[in-house]
């Protein structure tokens, strides 16, 4: 008799879907690939994305911030009882909080004062000491990320490797994170029959590190990057300089800088991705297919349909959903300034609510 009865082919990523964690760390990653049926219909293709709204803090950024834990750990960059301090638009830190938490650790975490009320909550909630920071251009000492930088700088004069300055956006070891892990993971969950890859980039570690991991194994698989409306990210790689126009609803993506993270991202292709065309695609995916997921999510499906189309009927494309709606519900659902937006409402949430 087998031991345990598993329904369909068992891979190495099943495999440890069966086993027990026994701490937080060991919960992240290793999450479910989902087709997305109205996208896959739509295009002729098969359009796949990773659930990562499913890690143990809610989103993809658990990985970042356990990759760039372990690499100082490692390093012997933060200490027992240490601090972790960082600059977020607030995912990362969720998942800074709850990680250090489990390993001996404090958090402070600075964020500009624009990001959603939900994740301030879940980060207090996480335990972390929350520093709202007013949203400055990058090139203003007062950024969220300075500030941060410079609040690590001030705890390790006062008492000598106390703090440690996790540094998303320009430590590489976010890339390197999802270099040898969720690249790998889609690779193995796609059985290597993958044509293309699409996400939005905040530090761009995602793409950059997935990016990298599918070109190793497949220099055919072509990249591509979905940028929100307002990030300049689109406009360099079509024109080879710096350029933002309009603004987005979403969080945590798009920016106005190369990163470390993003500066190696072997990409093909990228487009600049309305509102409009992405916030109806969250608010269909959610109410046919049930998966309820945030603001970057949606520009990363558009992306999905847009290099679907690029490739062709009989192709497979895979893109992240890379955090919940319920941590945005005050604004990816609030008809009033879905309105205000100029963002289609449809008739279902505006009769959920009324006035
Ligand atoms: N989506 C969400 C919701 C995020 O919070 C972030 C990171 N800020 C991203 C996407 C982008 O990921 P990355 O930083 O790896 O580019």
């Amino acid at each position: 008799m087998p031991t345990r009865a598993v329904a369909g082919p068992v891979s190495s990523t099943d495999f440890r879907i069966m086993t027990i964690r026994s701490n937080l760390s060991s919960a992240v990653g290793n999450t479910p690939l989902l087709r997305l049926n109205h996208a896959s219909s739509l295009t002729g293709c098969e359009v796949l994305a990773k659930a990562e709204f499913l890690n143990p803090g809610g989103s993809i950024k658990d990985r970042t911030a356990l990759g760039l834990l372990l690499d100082a750990e490692q390093r012997g960059l933060i200490r027992p009882g240490g601090t972790i301090v960082e600059g977020t638009a607030g995912n990362t830190g969720i998942g800074l909080a709850l990680i250090g938490a489990s390993r001996g650790y404090r958090t402070v975490i600075f964020m500009p004062d624009t990001q959603s009320r939900e994740k301030i909550d879940a980060l207090r909630i996480a335990g972390a000491d929350v520093r709202l920071i007013p949203a400055v251009p990058f090139s203003n000492p007062q950024h969220y990320v300075h500030v941060a930088r410079a609040h690590a700088g001030q705890l390790n004069e006062a008492k000598p490797g106390s703090a440690w300055f996790a540094n998303q956006f320009d430590n590489t070891a976010n890339r390197d994170w999802h270099e040898n892990t969720t690249g790998p993971e889609i690779w193995d969950q796609t059985h290597g029959k993958i044509d293309g890859f699409v996400c939005s980039a905040g530090t761009g570690g995602t793409l950059a590190g997935i990016g990298r991991a599918l070109k190793a194994r497949n220099p055919h698989v072509k990249i591509a990057l979905s940028d929100p409306t307002g990030s300049a990210l689109a406009h360099f790689i079509t024109h080879g300089e710096l350029l933002a126009e309009g603004n987005s609803i979403s969080e945590g993506i798009g920016s106005s800088r190369i990163t470390e993270n993003f500066k190696d991202a072997p990409i093909d292709l990228a487009w600049s991705i309305p509102d409009q065309e992405s916030v109806p695609l969250l608010h269909q995916l959610l109410r046919d297919e049930g998966w309820c997921v945030g603001g970057s999510s949606g520009v990363n499906i558009a992306g999905a349909i847009r290099l679907a189309r690029e490739l062709g009927p009989g192709h497979t494309v895979v893109t992240v959903l890379a955090d919940a709606g319920t941590r945005y519900q005050a604004k990816l659902f609030n008809p009033a300034l879905l309105h205000e937006k100029a963002i289609p409402v449809p008739d279902w949430l505006e009769h959920a609510f009324p006035g």
